[in-house]
């Protein structure tokens, strides 16, 4: 039996036919040989068929889908229906036309990028659908090319989906009724891909290589928590995806309130992009946010969101946790997730570069525009807001945050400990603010100098790493320190560890206070927390710190653990 391996980010073992990703269109050749029996009216035609085609299938999938991905397939539909690029692109298969005339793909390539200019330049709302004229122009070169559309792909039946890696703009197109699997040849634990399966729910493996060469339809078994692919799987494979289905359906829904087996309480908060996100976590039974990840909401845009649309966008996230915590974060713009009006897309080194907290340095007035909005969005709402920085690295960046803070009338300002620097000086940093949120995604990154989007280091990229669990401990510790009388300084985290029930064990018994997770992952870190008690947490902490390797740590914790595999974790 052929079998691919990879590093296992969402468990779940699970049997289905692979759809394969397509692999992203590549731009057209200009100044191509157009041969003399190969007229502009046939190009023409082409065109027309081609788009038409596009607007077609658009609208099919549309019908068939529902909530953000309907919204975004009907506004694509739209788009590629629009006569004035279609007319546009004729115009440049002409011999007449600036330059000479241009292939068929060519001009649709040249016709949309104008298009997208000029929305561009009329900014606002206008702007924001440059994404779906370059999504249209894709497709129709597609089409043209008669290579399958981009985009992830249609299908009638339940199928795993093979990519090399996902991008955020992925994920509002992917069904979750028809995805049931996610495998990447690239990415690593803390990649989007882990991140968006987790979100979701589906069994994930990453850094499997190979993956993404598999044929569409060949029927595949994984395991997500083993990191294991394998095709044309027997009988024996397939009722063990069956007893997994049934074994997973026993996880109990989180209660609301989470107790481990002593008492202790370490509450369960969500980590959420957007409103729709905060109302599911709510529905989930978070306890509150303990990440919103603000620069979701504006992804898409090239410049500054206005305060006002920043009050909006937060204050829905506000209104589903009334008399509850949430923690917002300002913009952590840069490296996998650019803003156009932050971050410079020349830097050499993006991940090291100016991101996060840094962008106040070159983009002044931002930061102090955002937490106004979040103060006004608090005064308009019943949550609990406590604000964080992304990337703080000093002491006196954190002091500086919290009289921004203070300025703005927020009161409960703290930092992000995702730098190794923060977690080394813990004690000092957190003298400055009232509170930290360990980010393990890039603390893994960081510590271990190795990118968390690349497969090939997804082996270092482990917030497993006894290493990291060490930052883990000195932040703990060093808050502990910072605490005075009544004034403790909590600790929590809001990185994808928090989501692995196993490590959550572990970074209770570090000291973390608190755990943020998407909220697909809160019922089984709440069912495996309600079976251990606060020493034995700090017992596993302890055999995890000493471990020789990051797998040595999870298979001697997991060992500790039958509930994980009594739940099929
Ligand atoms: C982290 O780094 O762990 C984190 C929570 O932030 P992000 O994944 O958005 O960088
Ligand atoms: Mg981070």
């Amino acid at each position: 039996m052929q079998t691919f391996s990879g590093v296992g980010v969402a468990p779940g073992r699970v049997l289905g036919p692979v759809r394969q990703m397509p692999k992203p269109v590549q731009e057209p050749r200009e100044n191509v040989n157009i041969p003399a029996d190969v007229t502009a009216e046939s190009q023409g035609q082409r065109i027309k068929d081609a788009a038409k085609a596009v607007q077609a299938e658009l609208r099919a999938r549309a019908a068939t889908a529902s909530g953000e991905g309907k919204e975004v397939l009907e506004a694509t539909a739209l788009m590629a229906a629009d006569p004035m690029l279609v007319k546009s692109a004729i115009r440049l298969l002409s011999p007449e036309a600036p330059g000479g005339a241009r292939t068929a793909e060519r001009a649709i390539w040249e016709a949309a990028a104008t298009v997208a200019d000029s929305l561009k330049a009329l900014g606002g709302y206008m702007a924001e659908r440059v994404a779906d004229v370059l999504d249209v122009r894709a497709r129709i070169v597609s089409e043209l090319r008669g290579l399958p559309a981009p985009g992830i792909p249609a299908s009638d039946v339940p199928f795993i989906l093979a990519a090399e890696d996902l991008a955020p703009a992925d994920t509002a197109t992917l069904d979750p009724a028809k995805v049931i699997a996610l495998i990447t040849s690239s990415g690593g634990p803390q990649s989007h891909t882990a991140i968006l399966a987790r979100a979701l729910g589906l069994p994930a493996i990453v850094a499997a290589p190979g993956v993404d060469e598999i044929g569409d339809g060949t029927e595949v078994y994984l395991d997500g928590a083993a990191g294991t692919i394998m095709v044309d799987p027997g009988e024996e494979l397939r009722l063990a995806a069956k007893a997994w289905a049934t074994q997973a359906s026993t996880v109990a829904a989180f209660s609301g309130s989470n107790v481990m087996a002593d008492g202790f309480r370490v509450p369960l908060l969500a980590n959420v992009g957007t409103g729709a996100d905060a109302v599911k976590a709510a529905d989930a039974g978070a306890e509150g946010v303990g990440l919103l990840r603000t620069e979701f909401c504006f992804l898409d845009r090239d410049d500054e969101p206005t305060v006002e649309e920043q009050i909006a966008a937060y204050g829905a996230v506000f209104a589903a946790f009334p008399g509850k915590k949430v923690v917002v974060r300002t913009l952590d713009a840069g490296a996998d997730k650019p803003l156009p009006f932050l971050t410079n897309a020349d830097e050499p080194n993006p991940a090291l570069g100016v991101r996060g907290y840094r962008t106040d340095l070159t983009s002044p007035g931002v930061l102090e525009r955002q937490l106004a909005a979040i103060a006004a969005a608090e005064a308009a709402n019943q949550a609990e807001v406590w604000v964080m920085a992304p990337m703080i690295s000093t002491a006196e960046e954190a002091a500086h945050f919290a009289t921004l803070c203070s300025a703005a009338g927020l009161k409960t300002p703290g930092v992000m400990v995702e730098v190794p620097s923060a977690a080394l000086t813990a004690a000092s940093v957190l003298r400055e603010v009232s509170f930290a949120s360990l980010g393990t995604n890039d603390l893994t990154q960081y510590a271990m100098a190795a990118d968390r989007q690349l497969g090939p280091l997804a082996t270092l990229n482990d917030p497993w790493q006894p290493a990291v669990l060490q930052l883990v401990k000195l932040t703990a510790d060093g808050a502990a320190a910072a605490s005075s009388g009544g004034n403790l300084r909590p600790v929590g985290v809001c990185g994808e560890a928090a989501a692995d029930p196993a490590l959550a064990v572990v970074l209770v018994g570090l000291g973390v206070a608190t755990l943020s997770m998407s909220a697909r992952a809160l019922a089984a870190v709440s069912a495996v927390l309600a079976t251990v008690t606060v020493a034995q947490a700090q017992q596993l902490a302890t055999t995890a710190l000493s471990a020789p390797s990051a797998s040595a740590a999870r298979q001697a914790v997991r060992a500790q653990l039958p509930i994980l595999d009594e739940l099929g974790l």
